[in-house]
This record gives C-alpha cells, sequence and structure tokens, in this order.
C-alpha cells in the first residue's frame, strides 16, 4: 500500500486533514496538505506566504499557479516510488488538470479520488469547535478532541488557538468558494472512474475504517 497515491477531496471540516495523517501513518504514505504548506509559508514570510496570505485569509482560493507550482515541487521531493495523499488539493478544475499533466509526465497517476462528505450543518458547527497548534498544525476539537492541558499542544508544546479562517463569518465564504469552484472535481474524477464516497458524518473510527478499507482495496506495494 506505500505506493498508492490519492487525493481527498472534501468541503473544509470534514476531516480530510486528520483522515490524510491517519492513512499516512498507517500505511507509509506522505501527506501534503496544500493548507498546512500555505499555512508555514506564511508563518515564514517567504514570497509565496506573502502572496497567498491575503485570499486565506478571506476564505478565498490562493490562485491556481502559486497552489500547482508549490504541491508539484513538494512531490518532486519526494522518491519516485513513494505513495502519497493529497489534502486539500486539487480545488479547482484548472488545478485538476495541472496536477493530471503533471503527474502523467511522472508516470504517476492517481489511483483513487476519496470524497468525504458531509452536511453544511455539521461542517459549521465541527469548524466552529476546531482549534490548532500554531506551531505544529495538529487539530483539537473543544467538544470531541481537547487537548490534555487547556490551550497547549500534547504534541509539541504549541499554542493553540482557533485559525482566523475558522471563525464564522468566513466559514460561510469557505463553503461557498468550496460548492463553487471545488464541487465539480467530484464530477471530474468520478468521469474518470477514480471517485470513492465516504460518510464523513460518520464516528471518526468508522470513517478511519471506510477510508482504510479503500486504501487496502487499491492493494499496491
Ligand atoms: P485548508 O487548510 O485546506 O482549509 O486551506 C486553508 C486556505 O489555504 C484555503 O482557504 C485557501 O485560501 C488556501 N488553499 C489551500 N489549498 C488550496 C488550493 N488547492 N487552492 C487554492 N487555495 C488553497
Amino acid at each position: 500500500m506505500a505506493g498508492v497515491r490519492l487525493i481527498f477531496l472534501g468541503a473544509p471540516g470534514t476531516g480530510k486533514g486528520t483522515q490524510a495523517r491517519r492513512m499516512s501513518e498507517r500505511f507509509g504514505l506522505a501527506a501534503l496538505s496544500s493548507g498546512d504548506i500555505l499555512r508555514a509559508e506564511v508563518r515564514h514570510g517567504s514570497a509565496i506566504g506573502r502572496k497567498a496570505e491575503p485570499f486565506m485569509v478571506q476564505g478565498g482560493l490562493v490562485p491556481d499557479e502559486i497552489i500547482t507550482g508549490v504541491m508539484l515541487s513538494g512531490l518532486d521531493r519526494l522518491p519516485p516510488e513513494q505513495g502519497f495523499i493529497l489534502d486539500g488539493f486539487p480545488r479547482t478544475v484548472p488545478q485538476a488538470d495541472a496536477l493530471e499533466r503533471g503527474l502523467a509526465e511522472r508516470g504517476r497517476p492517481i489511483d483513487a479520488v476519496v470524497d468525504l462528505s458531509m452536511a453544511d450543518a455539521l461542517i459549521v458547527a465541527r469548524i466552529g469547535a476546531r482549534r490548532v497548534c500554531t506551531k505544529c498544525d495538529a487539530t483539537y476539537n473543544i467538544e470531541s478532541l481537547p487537548p490534555r492541558a487547556a490551550g497547549v499542544c500534547d504534541r509539541c508544546g504549541g499554542r493553540i488557538e482557533q485559525r482566523v479562517d475558522d471563525r464564522p463569518e468566513t466559514v460561510s465564504t469557505r463553503l461557498a468558494t468550496y460548492r463553487a469552484q471545488t464541487a465539480p472535481l467530484i464530477e471530474f474524477y468520478a468521469r474518470r472512474g477514480l471517485l470513492r464516497n465516504v460518510d464523513a458524518s460518520a464516528r471518526p473510527e468508522a470513517v478511519e475504517a471506510a477510508v482504510a478499507a479503500i486504501v487496502t482495496s487499491l492493494g499496491r506495494r
């Protein structure tokens, strides 16, 4: 399974990042989260971070050329046989086209696209309770998965906060952006026979089992 190449699709708050990390640990896959990569660029004040930040703060999408370049160079740093999960990328049809071309050139096409689906009302509640570590991006939920000490990351001791773009006023913009720009990818990948749907509103362990069953069924080593 360590050579499997996957995309995790789904609106913000559906648990893509959590599931990507779990599958990465379980199957030895590299997990590349476009949001985590961009947030790290912003923290470091890089040229990419400075360009991306205004879009991120408003809940819109960073321009396609920027994120496509960032993600393809991230993939190029992996050993050729290394399997991976793309979490949060692609998010538009032009990004999906560019990724498909880039991976075809590299002889490393995607094996499956896992779509994590959930009703909007539940997404809003989940994002409202989400907190993240400002240092290592570990994710918590103040109701269902709180850190051991309030405000302190279990993993690295960093400070835990609500993401600026997880505030209610930005969440509705992000959901609208998802519906308009990212949801068309469901059809894009269904046409290619790659789409696998998972009900993301189930308990995290049940979602994890469903995603793991998909990875296992792909069966390449
Ligand atoms: P996320 O952590 O995946 O919710 O991403 C946080 C923010 O980063 C998004 O709201 C976008 O502004 C930006 N972002 C992440 N991935 C992409 C992408 N594939 N295309 C454009 N913008 C992105």
